[in-house]
């Protein structure tokens, strides 16, 4: 028998598990899912926002794959950090370890002032609308905020500042992020790229979305438009190169904006969304030991993709700063990291270490490829991984492991909450919501989710 550990229940650590019992190569497969966090899905579940229902609606293929009887879930155990299990470990209890760990720091600005209160990282946000238990907490009192970054994440924090209580009130929010966003005296938000917006990186589907809100006006400013080469002059002639089809459909999202913007609102309650471009964050400005606004150096094209500085600036007022700049892997204690990528160096899945592939350990999703694609790509990814891992097989099981790892870890004093727990905090998050005439209302705290986990909560 092979036994395997997944340590990540995400998207890339689900899909891979879902490629080691579905191959026929190697027929006996054992399979544990761990997770730090006591709850699967990972990202699908703490990252994708409560109003995107259909790609939420994937938890239920996720699940069916974790309820294979070839498939075990051990949530609440921690792999590296302070206390947690090493990779030394894993690898006497399993015969192979695939790290599917995701991307779990932001990037940061680089510029003075960014850790002044009322800035955040986009993350931070998402985590605390999201209820992880991990997550702070957003009072909402500012009336302008600035988003940083152009990508999806972007767009998804915008959106969720524009909507009111009302249109999320059907979604799974926590009880304490819905209260929030409904007293929210947020009316501008400013989403703010460096570069134009043929190089910016949401999609379009989601870039639509903004326009369809009920409650927002969107405002484009035709003359940055104008300053991006794609825009003001489409590389359609003879010989030219296409644009990319995302370009191409975003530029005519935004164009349509710029000609005829979005009637506003009727009621009065309107949130202008303002989408930038070409402003490059110089500085955080401070009053009274808070955040004010965001200092912006004006950029231009440069002709070869990137931008200059113009030597003017912008500031825009905002007493909410989020900054959407993408993620990166963090090392894990113990495995190999390449800082600059910041991923797990590896050959087709197979982590290196100086070099040289390390059998029997293994990596899939974002440590391995950064953080890229979507839900989708991770599915490739962990095939890619599999392939190798299984290849390798006759050489790993060769070794004895240990006939029943979730027993070794709790004889060393861990308490892994089992798919029963899962269900059990499932039925806890249902009877909350009831309780609040709502659906289902996710709960955002460690002891709310351990005591559910294991029968606790009198709901
Ligand atoms: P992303 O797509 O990489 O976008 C990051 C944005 O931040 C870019 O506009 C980038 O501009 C900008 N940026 C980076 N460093 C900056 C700096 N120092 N100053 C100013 N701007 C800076 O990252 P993401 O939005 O976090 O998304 C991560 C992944 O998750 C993507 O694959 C995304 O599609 C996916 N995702 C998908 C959905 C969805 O499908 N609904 C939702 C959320 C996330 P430059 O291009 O100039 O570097």
């Amino acid at each position: 028998m092979l036994r395997v550990a997944v340590v990540g229940s995400g998207p890339s650590g689900v899909y891979t598990a879902q490629a080691l019992v579905q191959q026929s190569r190697v027929p006996d497969v054992r399979v544990h899912v761990l997770d730090r966090l006591p709850t699967p899905y990972g990202l699908v579940r703490y990252g994708v926002a409560p109003d995107h229902e259909k790609i939420k609606s994937l938890q239920s293929s996720l699940r069916a794959v974790l309820e294979d009887e070839r498939i075990t879930f051990a949530g609440h155990v921690e792999v590296g950090g302070e206390g947690g299990l090493s990779p030394a470990r894993l690898k006497e209890l399993y015969h192979a370890v695939v790290y599917c760990v995701g991307a779990a720091a932001d990037r940061p600005l680089a510029v003075p002032g960014e850790g002044l209160p009322g800035s955040f990282s986009a993350t931070e946000f998402v985590s605390w609308y999201s209820a992880h238990p991990d997550a702070g907490g957003f009072a909402l009192r500012a009336r302008s905020a600035v988003v940083v970054g152009i990508g999806n994440v972007a767009v998804d924090v915008a959106r969720i500042l524009a909507r009111g209580a009302a249109e999320l009130r059907g979604t799974d929010v926590p009880r304490a992020a819905l209260d929030a966003l409904g007293a929210s005296q947020v009316r501008e938000v400013h989403i703010v790229g460096r570069r134009g917006p043929s190089q910016a990186r949401f999609t379009t589907k989601e870039l639509r979305e903004l326009g369809a809100l009920p409650r927002a006006r969107i405002v484009v400013d035709g003359a940055e438009l104008a300053l991006d080469p794609a825009f003001a002059a489409p590389p359609d002639g003879p010989g030219a190169a296409p644009l990319p089809a995302v370009v191409r459909r975003n530029l005519e999202v935004l164009r349509g904006w710029s000609a005829a913007p979005p009637p506003a609102p009727a009621d009065g309650q309107e949130r202008r969304i303002r989408l930038r471009f070409f402003l490059r964050p110089a500085e955080l400005l401070e009053r009274d030991g808070r955040v004010s606004g965001v200092r912006f150096a004006r950029t231009v094209p440069d002709a070869t993709g990137g931008v200059r500085d113009t030597g003017t600036y912008e500031d825009i007022e905002a007493q909410l700063v989020l900054r959407a700049v993408g993620c990166r892997g963090t090392p894990l204690p113990g495995l190999p990291f390449d800082p600059v990528r910041g991923t797990v160096p590896h050959a087709g899945g197979r982590v290196l270490r100086d070099g040289v592939a390390s059998p029997g350990e293994y990596v899939a999703g974002w440590i391995k490829r950064g953080p890229t694609g979507v839900i989708g790509s991770n599915r490739s990814c962990a095939k890619e991984t599999v392939a190798s891992l299984l290849a390798d097989a006759p050489l790993l099981t060769r070794r004895e492991v240990s006939p029943d790892p979730l027993a070794a870890l709790r004889a060393q004093g861990l308490r892994p909450v089992e798919w029963d727990g899962w269900l059990s905090i499932e039925r806890a998050e249902s009877a909350l919501g009831r309780s609040l005439g709502r659906g289902r209302v996710k709960i955002p705290d460690w002891p709310g989710l351990l005591g559910a986990a294991r029968g606790e909560g009198g709901l």
